[in-house]
């Protein structure tokens, strides 16, 4: 992993999915710079476990871990083993003039190195209302792939047969017709009225809705 010093502007990647306003770097860290050392509040450390489980600008493959060479790095919890490295969480600030991009090994970073995240990442994540992570994945490829209906329609599928992480039961309808409509309107001949366009938006649209 890349060494990206704490709060400077993100610049690992281009997909600045989720972040509004300036997206800023915590726990870009490297055996050649020091970092700060602390415990974290166990609230927190679970809720960035919530986030680091299901990441968002997933790699190809896993980053591993430079201080300890663990590759890649597995965390256990009640929903099983997962591998971390191979992707980010997005906290927005409380203020959302920034958003903070931590690559997904921060939560092994922080539990077996000790490293201690700025109070305002600390404060930040513990405002946060944790997200669903099956929404958030299929508003990431909604946006990734809104002009391609049959890749869209493929991932949408996807989501729906995922055990871990699932979808809220409310809405798998409007994921499943979504999916139907992206087909139709990929089939030759197909009189399909709507466009992909407002297929994607009227999906957007449920999966943002206030609860
Ligand atoms: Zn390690």
């Amino acid at each position: 992993m890349a060494y990206f010093k704490d709060l400077k502007r993100y610049e690992y990647s281009k997909n600045l999915f989720k972040c509004a306003g300036e997206p800023l770097n915590i726990g870009w860290l490297e055996r050649c710079a020091p970092y700060p050392n602390g415990v974290v509040a166990p609230e927190l450390t679970k809720k960035l476990l919530a986030l680091c489980k299901f990441p968002v600008n997933r790699y190809r493959g896993w980053h591993g871990c430079h201080f300890c060479k663990e590759y890649p790095v597995r965390i256990t919890d009640s929903d099983g083993e997962f591998c971390l490295g191979d992707g980010e969480i997005r906290v927005a600030a409380k203020d959302e003039n920034f958003t903070y991009v931590a690559p997904n090994l921060i939560y092994h970073y922080v539990i077996a190195h000790q490293y201690l995240p700025p109070d305002v990442f600390l404060d930040a994540l513990r405002a946060l209302s944790l997200p669903n992570p099956a929404v958030v994945w299929i508003l990431e490829w909604i946006e990734a792939f809104q002009n391609q209906p049959a890749i869209l329609s493929d991932l949408l599928d996807r989501t729906l047969r995922l055990d871990k992480p699932s979808l809220p039961p409310e809405l798998r309808g409007a994921v499943v017709e979504a999916a139907n409509e992206l087909k139709v309107g990929e089939s030759p001949g197909s009189d399909a009225r709507e466009t992909t366009e407002s297929i994607v938006n009227r999906l957007k649209s449920e999966l943002t809705k206030p609860k």
